[in-house]
């Protein structure tokens, strides 16, 4: 029963809510009808009318007021990402078909959204999203394989849920400003619902997310190998687990403790790239990924998973990353302007907040 619920609202996006508010007018109207013939049972149940009404109601305007979402990333054009968009045209055949948005933000990730407006009246949209660091610590043909990963995720429509499940959660969430907990009862009730039905539909959705990242291992090693999926999956968890040890633990605990902003973390990326793609530690962090279990809370099965879904029981070798993607990918004014300004907006808002923390 769960699995479809949640596959409606994942199609439906925040429209989901709109059953629900049919059903509350249909238990209005008919409470309405037997109000003549049963007038007292009617009248006791007043208020259990009249709360699930005032639910649908808030409901209703929560949807229509719903806030639109704004991106904070960085938009990538062709002259600023050449070889990006190259190669995600190269490795999607549906590419001239929808427009298409290439983010680029500060994560160690890249991910992908498809966007219907209007039910799809007007086409989809689809945004991909790389993240800086990705670019800097690993090589052309690792990015070659996430962006086939990524294409892979829109290939099998795994995209829209995500921002539909948002939108949707959103509009629930939209409610409780009409309908306030604090102040009254419908609310709390309304409050009270809302947490254990959002509870399981983000479980629901990490467990179904899980299985998508299997299916995009696949997807994309049909593009461009199995044994290049693999090197791929191996080098992000390893220098993922590197850049935590190397750049953001350290800097976590410089913050706590600073009255000035500290050396911000894609300088330090770029000034430890050596460390980070160390070929011994790195192993070692594969091989300790490795034995990770299946974590309830992630949306990414565990390592070991996913490379036995490509047919390995065992770290492949990968070799040793020599070169940045960055450089063959991005022009060679990004290169140098795009670190320095993602630093920048990092150094001003750590400013504000180790101030503030005084
Ligand atoms: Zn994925």
């Amino acid at each position: 029963m769960r699995r479809p619920v949640l596959k409606i609202i994942l199609r439906l996006g925040r429209y989901a809510v709109l059953p629900v508010v049919a059903i509350a007018c249909a238990i209005l109207a008919t409470w309405l009808m037997i109000m003549d013939r049963y007038t007292i049972a009617a009248l006791a149940t007043v208020p259990i009318v009249f709360s699930i009404f005032t639910v649908a109601a808030a409901l209703m305007i929560g949807l229509l007021l719903l806030p639109s979402r704004k991106h904070r990333s960085f938009e990538a054009s062709e002259e600023i990402a050449p070889g990006l968009w190259a190669m995600w045209k190269e490795l999607d055949p549906t590419f001239v078909r929808s427009r298409r948005t290439l983010l680029i933000d500060t994560d160690f990730n890249a991910s992908i959204e498809e966007v219907s407006r209007y039910a799809g009246l007007f086409g989809q949209h689809v945004t991909m999203t790389v993240g800086l660091p990705l670019l800097i610590v690993l090589d052309e043909p690792a990015i070659r394989a996430i962006v086939a990963h990524e294409v892979a995720h829109a290939q099998l429509r795994h995209t829209s849920g995500g921002a539909n499940l948002r939108d949707f959660i959103s509009a629930s969430e939209n409610m409780l400003f009409y309908a306030d907990p604090d102040r009254t009862i419908t609310g709390r009730i309304a409050l009270a619902l809302l947490h254990s039905m959002l509870e399981w539909l983000e479980r629901e959705y990490r467990a179904l997310k899980r299985e998508n990242e299997l299916g995009a291992d696949l997807g994309a090693a049909e593009r461009v190998g199995r044994s290049e999926m693999a090197r791929a999956l191996v080098m992000t968890e390893a220098c993922g687990t590197r850049l935590t040890d190397l750049v953001f633990a350290p800097l976590e605990k410089e913050i706590l403790g600073a009255i000035n902003a500290p050396r911000p973390p894609l300088d330090r990326i770029i000034g430890q790239l050596e460390d980070i793609r160390a070929h011994e530690p790195m192993i070692a962090a594969a091989v300790a990924g490795l034995d990770r279990e299946n974590d309830p809370d992630s949306t990414h099965p565990p390592l070991g998973k996913r490379l036995a879904n490509l047919g390995y029981t065992d770290i492949p070798e990968i070799g040793e990353i020599r070169t940045s993607a960055i450089n063959q990918l991005l022009s060679r004014d990004a290169v140098r302007d795009l670190p320095a300004r993602f630093d920048g907006e990092w150094r001003k808002k750590t400013q504000a907040w180790v101030s503030v923390g005084r």
